[in-house]
Protein backbone atom coordinates (compact mmCIF):
# COMPACT_ATOMS: atom_id res chain seq x y z
CA UNK A 1 0.00 0.00 0.00
CA UNK A 2 1.30 3.20 -1.05
CA UNK A 3 0.97 6.57 1.06
CA UNK A 4 2.57 9.68 0.50
CA UNK A 5 3.24 11.40 4.21
CA UNK A 6 4.94 15.24 3.68
CA UNK A 7 5.59 17.67 6.19
CA UNK A 8 3.93 21.28 5.78
CA UNK A 9 0.70 20.68 7.42
CA UNK A 10 -1.05 22.64 9.99
CA UNK A 11 -0.60 20.09 12.75
CA UNK A 12 2.66 18.58 11.18
CA UNK A 13 2.21 15.67 8.93
CA UNK A 14 -0.36 15.68 6.17
CA UNK A 15 -0.82 12.12 4.90
CA UNK A 16 -2.64 11.29 1.01
CA UNK A 17 -2.49 7.42 -0.73
CA UNK A 18 -0.87 7.64 -4.02
CA UNK A 19 -3.60 6.74 -6.12
CA UNK A 20 -7.00 7.08 -4.04
CA UNK A 21 -8.55 6.04 -1.01
CA UNK A 22 -9.44 2.55 -3.00
CA UNK A 23 -5.96 1.86 -2.40
CA UNK A 24 -6.62 1.28 1.15
CA UNK A 25 -10.10 -0.90 0.15
CA UNK A 26 -8.13 -2.86 -1.88
CA UNK A 27 -5.15 -3.63 0.29
CA UNK A 28 -8.16 -4.60 3.36
CA UNK A 29 -10.13 -7.03 0.25
CA UNK A 30 -6.41 -8.56 -0.35
CA UNK A 31 -5.11 -8.87 3.12
CA UNK A 32 -8.55 -10.18 4.64
CA UNK A 33 -9.10 -12.65 1.39
CA UNK A 34 -12.18 -10.91 0.87
CA UNK A 35 -14.84 -10.82 -1.86
CA UNK A 36 -14.42 -7.21 -2.64
CA UNK A 37 -16.96 -6.08 -4.97
CA UNK A 38 -16.90 -2.03 -5.46
CA UNK A 39 -18.40 0.28 -7.89
CA UNK A 40 -22.26 -1.42 -7.07
CA UNK A 41 -24.57 0.74 -5.31
CA UNK A 42 -26.80 -0.63 -2.33
CA UNK A 43 -30.67 -0.18 -3.40
CA UNK A 44 -32.68 -2.14 -0.73
CA UNK A 45 -31.65 -4.30 2.44
CA UNK A 46 -33.87 -7.08 3.81
CA UNK A 47 -33.45 -8.99 6.78
CA UNK A 48 -34.44 -12.41 8.02
CA UNK A 49 -33.01 -14.59 11.16
CA UNK A 50 -29.45 -14.97 10.84
CA UNK A 51 -29.41 -13.46 7.36
CA UNK A 52 -29.45 -10.30 5.39
CA UNK A 53 -30.13 -9.64 1.34
CA UNK A 54 -28.44 -6.74 0.09
CA UNK A 55 -30.13 -5.70 -3.39
CA UNK A 56 -27.68 -4.28 -5.62
CA UNK A 57 -27.95 -2.66 -9.17
CA UNK A 58 -25.97 -5.81 -9.78
CA UNK A 59 -28.04 -8.61 -8.62
CA UNK A 60 -28.06 -9.86 -4.91
CA UNK A 61 -25.53 -10.87 -2.04
CA UNK A 62 -25.87 -12.38 1.07
CA UNK A 63 -24.68 -12.14 4.84
CA UNK A 64 -24.68 -13.07 7.80
CA UNK A 65 -23.64 -9.52 9.47
CA UNK A 66 -24.43 -6.03 7.61
CA UNK A 67 -22.26 -2.86 8.87
CA UNK A 68 -23.15 0.50 6.85
CA UNK A 69 -20.90 2.74 6.30
CA UNK A 70 -23.03 5.09 3.30
CA UNK A 71 -24.03 8.54 4.74
CA UNK A 72 -26.57 8.41 7.32
CA UNK A 73 -28.82 9.47 4.78
CA UNK A 74 -28.53 6.64 2.78
CA UNK A 75 -28.38 4.28 5.28
CA UNK A 76 -31.28 5.91 6.33
CA UNK A 77 -33.53 4.83 3.17
CA UNK A 78 -31.73 1.25 3.12
CA UNK A 79 -33.31 0.51 6.82
CA UNK A 80 -36.01 2.16 6.75
CA UNK A 81 -38.14 -1.28 5.91
CA UNK A 82 -36.30 -2.85 9.04
CA UNK A 83 -36.56 -0.35 11.62
CA UNK A 84 -38.16 3.10 10.58
CA UNK A 85 -36.85 4.19 14.24
CA UNK A 86 -33.61 4.39 13.24
CA UNK A 87 -33.82 5.42 9.77
CA UNK A 88 -35.49 8.66 11.29
CA UNK A 89 -33.11 9.11 13.83
CA UNK A 90 -30.38 8.76 11.13
CA UNK A 91 -32.20 11.02 8.93
CA UNK A 92 -32.36 14.06 11.22
CA UNK A 93 -27.89 14.01 11.11
CA UNK A 94 -27.63 17.10 8.67
CA UNK A 95 -24.41 17.47 6.32
CA UNK A 96 -22.68 20.68 5.26
CA UNK A 97 -22.66 20.99 1.08
CA UNK A 98 -18.85 21.41 0.22
CA UNK A 99 -17.68 22.22 -3.51
CA UNK A 100 -14.22 22.21 -4.29
CA UNK A 101 -13.04 24.32 -7.12
CA UNK A 102 -9.33 23.20 -8.72
CA UNK A 103 -6.86 25.02 -10.90
CA UNK A 104 -4.27 23.87 -12.64
CA UNK A 105 -1.62 26.25 -13.82
CA UNK A 106 1.62 24.95 -15.98
CA UNK A 107 3.15 28.16 -14.79
CA UNK A 108 2.53 30.17 -11.82
CA UNK A 109 5.28 32.81 -10.67
CA UNK A 110 4.08 32.60 -6.92
CA UNK A 111 6.17 29.85 -5.02
CA UNK A 112 3.10 28.72 -2.83
CA UNK A 113 4.92 27.83 -0.13
CA UNK A 114 3.17 26.77 2.79
CA UNK A 115 0.00 24.43 3.49
CA UNK A 116 -2.88 27.76 1.77
CA UNK A 117 -4.79 29.35 3.64
CA UNK A 118 -8.37 29.16 6.13
CA UNK A 119 -10.91 32.15 6.38
CA UNK A 120 -12.69 32.46 9.32
CA UNK A 121 -16.51 33.26 9.43
CA UNK A 122 -16.09 36.70 10.62
CA UNK A 123 -13.72 37.48 7.78
CA UNK A 124 -17.34 36.65 5.80
CA UNK A 125 -14.99 35.00 2.41
CA UNK A 126 -17.14 33.38 -0.20
CA UNK A 127 -14.66 30.52 -0.11
CA UNK A 128 -13.95 28.31 3.17
CA UNK A 129 -10.28 28.20 2.02
CA UNK A 130 -7.97 27.46 -0.31
CA UNK A 131 -5.49 24.83 -0.54
CA UNK A 132 -2.11 24.98 -2.04
CA UNK A 133 -2.46 21.13 -2.96
CA UNK A 134 0.93 20.77 -5.37
CA UNK A 135 2.72 21.88 -2.43
CA UNK A 136 1.26 19.96 -0.03
CA UNK A 137 1.70 16.78 -1.75
CA UNK A 138 4.38 16.71 -4.42
CA UNK A 139 3.16 14.10 -6.90
CA UNK A 140 -0.47 16.12 -7.51
CA UNK A 141 0.86 18.25 -10.24
CA UNK A 142 3.96 17.63 -13.21
CA UNK A 143 6.98 19.36 -12.31
CA UNK A 144 6.96 22.47 -12.60
CA UNK A 145 3.37 22.69 -12.71
CA UNK A 146 0.59 23.60 -9.61
CA UNK A 147 -2.39 22.70 -8.76
CA UNK A 148 -4.88 24.39 -5.76
CA UNK A 149 -7.85 23.59 -4.34
CA UNK A 150 -10.63 26.12 -3.44
CA UNK A 151 -13.20 25.32 -1.14
CA UNK A 152 -17.19 27.22 -1.00
CA UNK A 153 -19.61 26.49 0.69
CA UNK A 154 -19.60 24.30 3.95
CA UNK A 155 -22.38 25.06 7.08
CA UNK A 156 -21.87 28.89 6.90
CA UNK A 157 -22.62 29.36 3.24
CA UNK A 158 -24.65 25.98 1.62
CA UNK A 159 -25.99 27.86 -0.87
CA UNK A 160 -22.76 28.81 -2.37
CA UNK A 161 -21.69 25.19 -2.64
CA UNK A 162 -25.39 24.30 -4.82
CA UNK A 163 -24.12 26.80 -7.60
CA UNK A 164 -23.94 26.09 -11.33
CA UNK A 165 -20.10 25.05 -12.50
CA UNK A 166 -19.45 28.65 -13.97
CA UNK A 167 -20.76 30.46 -10.78
CA UNK A 168 -18.90 28.31 -8.45
CA UNK A 169 -15.56 28.79 -10.50
CA UNK A 170 -16.47 32.72 -10.56
CA UNK A 171 -16.97 32.53 -6.39
CA UNK A 172 -13.51 30.73 -6.34
CA UNK A 173 -11.70 33.41 -8.48
CA UNK A 174 -12.98 35.94 -6.25
CA UNK A 175 -12.27 34.51 -3.05
CA UNK A 176 -8.76 33.97 -4.91
CA UNK A 177 -8.72 37.69 -5.89
CA UNK A 178 -9.73 39.03 -1.97
CA UNK A 179 -6.73 37.63 -0.53
CA UNK A 180 -4.29 39.19 -2.70
CA UNK A 181 -2.19 36.98 -3.78
CA UNK A 182 -2.02 36.32 -7.40
CA UNK A 183 -4.59 37.04 -10.14
CA UNK A 184 -6.25 33.68 -11.41
CA UNK A 185 -7.32 33.51 -14.37
CA UNK A 186 -9.45 30.37 -16.73
CA UNK A 187 -8.67 31.33 -20.26
CA UNK A 188 -8.55 28.38 -22.15
CA UNK A 189 -10.01 25.71 -19.76
CA UNK A 190 -13.13 24.09 -19.64
CA UNK A 191 -14.26 23.36 -16.21
CA UNK A 192 -14.22 19.30 -15.66
CA UNK A 193 -16.16 17.72 -13.04
C1 LIG B 1 -13.51 18.62 0.34
C2 LIG B 1 -13.36 17.80 1.57
C3 LIG B 1 -12.18 17.85 2.26
C4 LIG B 1 -12.01 17.08 3.41
N1 LIG B 1 -10.81 17.15 4.06
C5 LIG B 1 -10.62 16.40 5.16
C6 LIG B 1 -9.36 16.40 5.82
O1 LIG B 1 -8.42 17.07 5.42
N2 LIG B 1 -9.22 15.64 6.92
C7 LIG B 1 -10.27 14.87 7.39
O2 LIG B 1 -10.09 14.20 8.41
N3 LIG B 1 -11.46 14.84 6.77
C8 LIG B 1 -11.66 15.59 5.68
N4 LIG B 1 -12.86 15.55 5.04
C9 LIG B 1 -13.93 14.76 5.61
C10 LIG B 1 -13.78 13.27 5.25
O3 LIG B 1 -13.67 13.14 3.85
C11 LIG B 1 -15.04 12.56 5.75
O4 LIG B 1 -15.22 12.82 7.11
C12 LIG B 1 -14.88 11.05 5.53
O5 LIG B 1 -14.70 10.77 4.18
C13 LIG B 1 -16.13 10.34 6.02
O6 LIG B 1 -15.90 8.95 5.82
P1 LIG B 1 -17.08 7.93 5.74
O7 LIG B 1 -16.49 6.59 5.46
O8 LIG B 1 -17.98 8.10 6.92
O9 LIG B 1 -17.98 8.42 4.49
P2 LIG B 1 -17.58 8.51 2.96
O10 LIG B 1 -16.13 8.71 2.75
O11 LIG B 1 -18.54 9.51 2.40
O12 LIG B 1 -17.94 7.04 2.43
C14 LIG B 1 -19.28 6.63 2.20
C15 LIG B 1 -19.24 5.62 1.07
O13 LIG B 1 -20.55 5.09 0.88
C16 LIG B 1 -20.70 4.85 -0.50
N5 LIG B 1 -22.14 4.75 -0.80
C17 LIG B 1 -23.08 5.74 -0.73
N6 LIG B 1 -24.28 5.25 -1.09
C18 LIG B 1 -24.11 3.94 -1.38
C19 LIG B 1 -25.00 2.89 -1.81
N7 LIG B 1 -26.29 3.07 -1.99
N8 LIG B 1 -24.45 1.67 -2.02
C20 LIG B 1 -23.12 1.43 -1.84
N9 LIG B 1 -22.25 2.38 -1.41
C21 LIG B 1 -22.74 3.62 -1.21
C22 LIG B 1 -20.05 6.05 -1.17
O14 LIG B 1 -19.73 5.76 -2.51
C23 LIG B 1 -18.81 6.21 -0.28
O15 LIG B 1 -17.73 5.46 -0.79
C24 LIG B 1 -13.06 16.27 3.88
C25 LIG B 1 -14.26 16.21 3.17
C26 LIG B 1 -14.41 16.96 2.03
C27 LIG B 1 -15.72 16.88 1.25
Amino acid sequence: MRIVIVGGGISGLSTAFYVSVSTYIEHLGSALDADLRTGVAVEGVSHEPGRYTLHTDDGSLEADRLVLVTPAYVAADLIRDMDAGTAGRLEQIGYSPISVVGFGYHRLEHPLNGFGLLTTASARKPVLGVLWDSAIFPDRAPQGAKVLRVMIGGQRQPELARQEDDRLIDTAIRGIRQRRFWEPSTAGAPPCR
